[in-house]
């Protein structure tokens, strides 16, 4: 699948983007949605312009977490009606970009944020639109540092604070609250963590009804859609029908709600590599390392949450097949944790070799670093084949 010919001239670390399985992943993804359904793209998990562009050509909306997002999106081609703006801490320019372009609305995470969005607003003459992050005391079944749904978690709004919050939408003259917005983390795989937080929010919406509050026009559940990272060639495209049948199960709408998703990782993870070359085999009286031209400032999540990505000997799938080694793969970054997998067999491998680590699509190019002076990697794109 990767074509090792046109390899040869480029430097390396680069990513490689397969755009047809992205076109795939994105149809897959239009078939299941009902009309009632919006899916948005998380734009932090991968930035790529032409990653970007060819998911807006595909109707997604954009989800944002900064005023550099907001551009980036609008200039990709994504309308301004689509996209959510989320994030613990808005600077004023953000909100104003957000105002000016008419946004489709902000994803509030606090009463200071919602007056400051309000003053704002006054002074452009506009009215925000406005969903209020809810921390729905969920837990998911994933690595603590990607966990965002527990009251310990720095985002969204206490539970018990919402009915209050949203009183508060009423008496500020420049907000207009249309919906509730969740997030409850990333990478996960158990449906039973969307199904608790669905569930929540039936809990939720009943206990605003009986408040009085019917204006829910808008439920955002947010994101977090695992991958397979241990066999990104058994599953390429991620199981979104179990994910979009679950909410569509357990989660209660009122007539004419709109449902809305956030899915970053689960649209563009798998359709990335980073092709690195192997600079040396090195060995001592324990272990036997792969040092390679790409390290953490290329891809960091191994460094930053202990992630794990498959690293594949793309030149030795070319020669006789070997019994496989252990090796320690690392980067030539100045650091300990500059380590992409410990112990890990590969089939001989030896200097000039090319490997791929896999899976790499989302949140790799995107968190690229130039610590040590490194240069940011590049990014080649497959050709289509329709
Ligand atoms: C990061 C994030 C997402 C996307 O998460 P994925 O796990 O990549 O799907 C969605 N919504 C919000 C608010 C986020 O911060």
């Amino acid at each position: 699948m990767f074509p090792l010919q046109q390899f040869q001239g480029i430097q390396t670390p680069f990513y490689y983007y397969d755009t047809q399985l992205l076109a795939d992943t994105l149809s897959v993804i239009n078939s299941l949605l009902d009309d009632n359904m919006h899916m948005h793209y998380a734009v932090k998990a991968n930035a790529n312009p032409r990653i970007l562009s060819q998911i807006a050509e595909a109707g997604l909306g954009a989800d944002c977490v900064s005023g550099g997002e907001i551009r980036a999106a609008l200039e990709a081609g994504f309308p301004a009606e689509k996209i959510v703006y989320a994030g613990v801490g808005k600077s004023d320019w953000e909100i104003r970009l957000g105002l000016e372009q008419g946004i489709f609305c902000f994803n509030v995470e606090s009463i200071p944020e919602l007056e400051v969005i309000n003053d704002l607003a006054a002074e452009l003459n506009r009215t925000a639109s406005v969903c209020l992050r809810i921390n729905p005391n969920v837990g998911a079944h994933t690595h603590a540092n990607i966990q965002t749904g527990l009251s310990e978690n720095k985002f969204g709004i206490d539970m018990q604070d919402m009915e209050s919050v949203i009183r508060r939408c009423s008496e500020l003259a420049n907000i207009n609250f249309i919906g509730l917005h969740f997030h409850i983390g990333s990478q996960i795989l158990e449906m039973d963590d969307f199904k608790a937080l669905s569930l929540r929010i039936n809990e939720l919406q009943e206990r605003l009804e009986t408040a009085g509050i019917l204006s829910v026009r808008n439920i955002n559940v947010g994101g977090g859609l695992g991958i397979d990272y241990s066999d990104p060639e058994g599953h390429p495209i991620p199981d979104f029908k179990a994910y979009i049948d679950t909410y569509r199960q357990h989660l209660h709408l009122r007539p004419g709600q709109q449902l809305h998703f956030e899915c970053g990782r689960s649209i563009v993870g798998q359709m990335g590599s980073l092709i690195a070359r192997v600079l040396y085999i090195k060995e001592n009286a324990i272990k036997r390392f792969c040092i390679l031209d790409a390290g953490m400032t290329d891809l960091i999540r191994p460094a930053l949450y202990d992630a794990y990505h498959k690293v594949e000997n793309l030149s030795a799938m070319e020669r006789e097949e070997t019994e496989p080694l252990l090796y320690d793969v690392v980067g030539p970054v100045c650091e300990s944790s500059d380590v992409f997998v410990k112990y890990y067999a590969l089939p001989f491998t030896q200097r000039g070799d090319l490997v791929a680590l896999r899976s790499a699509g989302a949140y790799g190019e995107i968190m690229a670093s130039q610590y040590n002076c490194r240069t940011l990697p590049k990014a080649y794109f497959s050709l289509n084949k329709k």
